[in-house]
């Protein structure tokens, strides 16, 4: 069971995506709990102004640090010391992540050691040009970013967050295999799959689907997958564990660009 907080303007957006298919039954079968907090609604005054214009100028508008950090206190029932919400982490309090493009890029090794390493992770979705710098320096623990691009809040990139954790969680997909084969989690990409029918509009499948024969199989679901690497990503083969047998078949692949496509006729 994870718990994710999520801190945003936009509670919104959310609904849809959480509510649907892996992680809305993921959040049923109580894999995992989500819950949305509205930034406004711990904004002090009767306007609850949660942005204003950036000091020094520059146009666009920066969140206001009050809102934020009233909400991480109601929420986790704490007083930010002065000198950082660092202390408290050390002292056991949750992780709080703020997105953003300047952060560290998210990758499927670092979405398998959050899953295994913490139970309670809470996010900052920003707006507009972002959050003022003092976000960033007491109280995220924290920089993540979905690539290098940016988007017009967090919010989307904390779905992709919670997406790619809650799939990892044992017991959410059914077949639990299936994320340990899945592309980057072993630094290779995944083999092709095939389902019926055997034939669609004269193309065919690969014989040795059809053979039974397992340990073939294997072995050219391997190939296929180190072929495609090689293709299209030949920068994760460099961090990537190859076997003797992988690396002599990789040696074995004529060094083109296409290689590992269009084997499927
Ligand atoms: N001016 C900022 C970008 C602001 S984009 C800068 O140049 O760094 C508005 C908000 O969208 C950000 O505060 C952040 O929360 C979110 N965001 C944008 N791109 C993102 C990315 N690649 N990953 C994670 N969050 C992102």
């Amino acid at each position: 069971m994870i718990q994710f907080d999520i801190l945003t303007l936009f509670p919104e957006m959310f609904a849809g995506v959480f509510d649907t298919s892996i992680i809305g039954r993921a959040r049923e079968r109580g894999f995992v709990e989500i819950t949305l907090h509205n930034i406004r609604d711990y904004a002090p005054g009767k306007h609850r102004v949660t942005d204003d214009t950036p000091y020094g100028g520059g146009g666009g508008m920066i969140m206001k640090p009050e809102p934020i950090f009233y909400a991480v206190e109601a929420i986790l029932n704490v007083e930010i010391p002065k000198e950082g919400y660092n202390k408290l982490h050390r002292q056991g309090y949750p992780p709080i992540v703020l997105l953003t493009p300047q952060g560290q890029p998210l990758g499927q090794p670092l979405v398998q050691k959050w899953v295994t390493d913490y139970e309670r992770i809470l996010f900052i979705c920003g707006r507009y040009e972002g959050v003022d710098e003092r976000v960033r320096q007491y109280l995220a623990t924290d920089e993540l970013s979905i690539g290098d691009y940016v988007l017009s809040g967090g919010e989307i990139a904390a779905m992709v967050m919670v997406d790619a954790m809650t799939r990892l969680i044992p017991g959410v997909l059914g077949d639990t295999e299936a994320t340990t084969k899945d592309s980057h989690s072993d630094g290779l990409l995944e083999y092709p799959h095939y389902t019926r029918p055997a034939e669609f509009r004269g193309h065919g499948i690969p014989e040795i689907l059809l053979s039974g024969h397992h340990a073939n199989l294997e072995v050219w679901r391997r190939q296929q997958s180190l072929a495609r690497t090689l293709a299209r990503r030949p920068d994760l083969l460099t961090a990537t564990d190859l076997s003797e047998a992988d690396q002599s078949f990789l040696d074995s692949l004529p060094q083109n660009p296409a290689a590992g496509e269009d084997e499927g006729d």
